[in-house]
């Protein structure tokens, strides 16, 4: 399964020493049920096998390793998750996990854009910032690129 390797990587929860802070950033109604969550050595939520709030992560979480640019309407990956490679590929096929989560985070955004559109350009600007994101292309492998390896936060 596509995020069975997160259980393994956890990369994307915790930060490497000498990396600033990241504050994920929470929709309004996120916000009253987590308060803050901000990420200065390893995140409070992460247990030894992922994450211990499951599928009630915050969506920032859920939609990552995408990010969705409100402006030009289009998603990003973040080119230091491994799984990039394989989950662009996972695109030319609608039943695989990643059309799936594409979808999932499609709907939701969806939502979010009538709901909270100042989260999804909040949401965006913090991980264009904090991150090396590339254009995802939602057709499948064509335009993919290479992935350079292990995340590394790009640092401020
Ligand atoms: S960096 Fe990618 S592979 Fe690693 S835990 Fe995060 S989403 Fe999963
Ligand atoms: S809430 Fe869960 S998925 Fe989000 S950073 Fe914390 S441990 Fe990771």
């Amino acid at each position: 399964m596509l995020f069975d390797h997160c259980a393994v990587c956890r990369s994307c929860c915790h930060i490497e020493a000498g990396y600033p802070p990241l504050e994920v950033v929470l929709p309004q109604a996120e916000q009253k049920r987590f308060g803050r969550i901000c990420i200065e050595d390893q995140c409070e939520h992460l247990g030894p096998k992922g994450c211990k709030l499951g599928d009630a992560k915050p969506i920032g979480c859920q939609l990552y390793p995408l990010t969705f640019d409100p402006q030009s309407s289009s998603f990003f990956f973040d080119s230091e998750c491994p799984l990039l490679p394989e989950y662009q590929r996972q695109l030319a096929d609608p039943s695989s996990e990643a059309s799936t989560h594409l979808k999932r985070m499609r709907q939701a955004i969806d939502t979010l854009s009538v709901s909270d559109p100042t989260f999804l350009q909040l949401n965006f600007d913090a991980d264009s910032d904090y991150f090396d994101i590339v254009p995802l292309d939602p057709q499948g492998p064509h335009g993919s690129v290479d992935s350079p390896g292990s995340r590394q936060k790009v640092k401020q």
